[in-house]
């Protein structure tokens, strides 16, 4: 079994990284080179700004290289659940922004011509208990009437063709997307380049000051200065940036891949080919890849860490969830485990906008894959002066209580999880 994200492991690496020390100065410095930064900097460079994007390791090596290639469309949340915490008119926006993040996403593959194996195969969100299908259901009920037609509720019996598995019944949100994420965020990067951004990898960003409107950031390779900054570090913001630590609560996600299925093999187990969300809090989420390996993940674990030793705890609890899901495959070899980090916030809605002189946008909370080419682009247009089209504008983000970057309470939190999986 390889310990790399199957991601990474299946796609040509980034060749477009300017070589020698950074220095210069730019309009835009962006930090971050997942699909938040490098979608900015495409965008930025279109427009004909001089921008440099600061990666500490390399192109697409954050969560842009390591999710489970789900392009969700509509909310993580439940749509009733976000009315009631945003009020409906940014509860539209927000639902309406991720639904619209696919389409962006659609077009600049075409634009670029970058071969990532996009598909409109629609999600399935799988009720796991009898009793969890008719939140389900009130959630279609409004989701279909006032943002998405494109949805429709499945009983049972209607997910025979779907999944070979015991589910409840589902809703099936007909517009979300998968892609191969590697491919993708390499394209990216190059789409980036082409349009004339420079592109530094192994420079993390290790101080930043600003002084009467221009910012100087130093990394290890030297120096650059720039009139405006993106900060576009995710999960793995770094302690320099302590306002977005506070705030960003980072959270070990895990995958594993089997190993490519048979024909016979697919069709037990995922003759709809979609992807797939099951219902429970410490859930779990799984598709096909290109070539036919199941790609599993979940939360397995309430670890603030991935590395080797953690990513394999979490792929033994992954195997047997995969076991219980699909017994078919409970022997089935895994040849890939891998974990990274999720910038989750503590009311689980992503934040963009403009924190003492800084642009910002992150905390995508596990559902980012689309939504952050999408907010990059916005972020990108309001630095350019464009219309401001960002739907998180004025939402409030006060820091977490007693967090300062490493999150010591979430066994806590995955103790109450657990909890109420148990009674719900
Ligand atoms: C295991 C896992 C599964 C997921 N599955 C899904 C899914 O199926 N569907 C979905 O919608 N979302 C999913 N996500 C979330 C999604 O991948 C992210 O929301 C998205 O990739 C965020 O992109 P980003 O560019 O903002 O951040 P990242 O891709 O994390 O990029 C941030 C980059 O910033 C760099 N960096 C940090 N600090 C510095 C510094 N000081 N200087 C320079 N560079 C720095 C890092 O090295 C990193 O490359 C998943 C995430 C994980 C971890």
């Amino acid at each position: 079994m390889k310990y790399v994200s199957y991601w990474h492991d299946s796609a040509p690496a980034f060749a477009g990284a300017t070589q020698g020390p950074v220095d210069g100065h730019y309009d835009v410095a962006v930090i971050g080179g997942g699909f938040t930064g490098l979608a900015a900097a495409r965008q930025l460079a279109k427009a004909g700004a001089k921008v440099v994007v600061l990666e500490a390791e390399r192109v697409g090596w954050g969560a842009s290289g390591r999710n489970g290639g789900h392009l969700n469309n509509g909310l993580a949340h439940s749509y009733l659940a976000a009315k009631a915490e945003l009020g409906k008119e940014r509860a539209v926006a927000l639902y309406r922004a991720l639904d619209e993040s696919i389409d962006t996403i659609e077009a600049l593959i075409a634009e670029e011509g970058i071969d990532c194996n996009f598909r409109r195969a629609g999600k399935l969100k799988l009720a796991s208990k009898p009793q969890h299908l008719a939140a389900i259901a009130r959630n279609f009920e409004a989701v279909n009437a006032e943002v998405d037609p494109d949805t429709a509720l499945l009983r049972a019996d209607d997910l025979k063709g779907e999944v070979g598995s015991r589910f409840f019944g589902a809703m099936l949100s007909k517009k979300s997307a998968m892609m191969h994420m590697g491919r993708y965020v390499v394209g990216l990067g190059e789409a980036a380049k082409r349009h004339g951004a420079t592109i530094f990898e192994g420079a993390a960003v290790t101080e930043h000051r600003e002084s009467g409107g221009r910012h100087l950031l130093k990394t290890a390779r030297g120096s650059a200065s720039a009139d405006a900054v993106l900060v576009a570090t995710g999960a793995y913001t770094s302690a320099n940036f302590g306002y977005f630590r506070r705030r960003i609560i980072a959270v070990g996600s895990f995958l594993i891949a089997t190993r490519p299925l048979t024909d016979a093999e697919v069709a037990a187990t995922m003759p709809g080919n979609r992807t797939c969300v099951t219902s429970m809090n410490i859930g779990n989420y799984f598709r096909l890849a290109p070539d036919n390996r199941l790609i599993f993940g979940g939360r397995a674990r309430f670890s603030a860490s991935s590395d080797q030793r953690s990513d394999a705890k979490s792929g033994a609890i992954l195997k047997a969830s995969l076991a219980e899901i699909f017994p078919q495959l409970a022997h089935v070899e895994i040849d890939y485990c891998w974990g990274g980090l999720v910038d989750m916030t503590r009311d689980r809605f992503p934040r963009a906008g403009y924190h003492d002189g800084v642009w910002y946008a992150m905390g995508y909370s596990g559902h980012g894959a689309q939504l952050s080419t999408h907010l990059g682009i916005m972020m990108a247009d309001a630095i350019l002066g464009r219309p401001d089209r960002n739907p998180l504008k004025g939402l409030e983000w006060p820091a977490v209580p007693g967090h300062f970057g490493k999150p010591w309470f979430l066994p806590m939190v995955g103790m109450y999880y657990k909890m109420l999986d148990r009674i719900q």
